[in-house]
């Protein structure tokens, strides 16, 4: 997970050119919603404005950073991920805010309330859970600052302003772990929720990287010219917001330079899990 720093300004913009009104007949939408204290489906369709998001967050799922892309025919992969669940509320685990009928249906039609994400995070964990660690639930607000009362679990993680998850959660090799001791219990929340440190497909591709990143760092550094200069243009691309699993990418690469026999043990496990799943086939 990464932050997808676009100013709302410009995520506003984008929306308006997909759909020149949506905004607007949203907002009237909602108003309808907001007397009858719930959210019922009318005419405006999120879908309509989903590739502003897929485009703000370079073509990757929010919440587990697989790269879809950004193509129309790629659409059909992605979800409108409402941040806080726009009909009914689910308790996840014990004491990670209470279940409700309603949800926060202010929020069903607010654009700001948007993120894209995979099917496999939206559909298979996220679903309508939407764990707090202080309630009571603000569903009858659409206030940042009276929504961020219930201290979320999950980073909302697009925009200048939003959570930066890399504060949170960062990696040793392919395995997510909390990055500081004092967010401890949100991070491992936060990667359970997920199962971001179990799904299979997830760790593979961050051990494919990691072996190639292993390559590129040592090209860099005892290569000969060309290797060097190819190197240099490969790590230039991986750390970059739109590599898949940049998160993992970054940490490595920080773990090399702080600790490169460590990032040598690490890159040998991802080669023994490459070579296991490989004989498995
Ligand atoms: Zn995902």
């Amino acid at each position: 997970m990464i932050r997808y720093s676009i100013a709302a300004a410009d995520l506003e913009a984008s929306i308006r050119k997909l759909k020149a009104d949506w905004i607007e007949k949203a907002a009237e939408e909602s108003k309808q919603n907001k007397k009858e204290r719930t959210y019922t489906k009318g005419p405006v369709d999120w879908s309509d404005i989903k590739q502003a998001f897929i485009d703000a967050q370079n073509g990757k799922c929010i919440y587990c950073e697989r790269r879809i892309g950004t193509d129309s025919d790629k659409k059909v992969e992605w979800d409108v991920e409402h941040f806080r669940p726009k009909g009914r509320v689910t308790e996840w685990e014990p004491g990670t805010g209470p279940a409700s009928q309603s949800g926060y249906y202010l929020l069903a039609l607010d654009w700001r309330n948007y993120m894209a994400s995979c099917k496999r995070c939206n559909s298979a964990h996220k679903g309508d859970r939407f764990p707090i660690a202080k309630p009571p639930r603000q569903f009858n607000s659409t206030d940042p600052a009276r929504l961020d009362r219930e201290l979320p679990y999950l980073p909302f993680a697009l925009g200048k302003a939003a959570d930066d998850p890399e504060d949170l959660i960062t990696f040793i090799g392919w395995k997510p772990v909390p990055k500081s001791p004092s967010l401890r219990k949100r991070a491992e929340l936060v990667i359970r929720f997920f199962e971001l440190d179990a799904s299979e497909d997830l760790i593979e591709a961050r051990c494919n990287a990691i072996v190639a990143i292993y390559t590129y760092l040592r090209n860099r550094d005892h290569g000969d010219k060309e290797a060097k200069a190819d190197a240099r243009d490969m790590l230039a691309i991986v750390v970059a917001d739109r590599f898949e699993h940049a998160n993992c990418a970054r940490s490595f690469i920080r773990l090399y330079e702080s600790d490169p026999n460590e990032a040598k043990l690490q890159k040998d496990a991802c080669k023994a899990y490459l070579r296991s799943k490989s004989q498995r086939r």
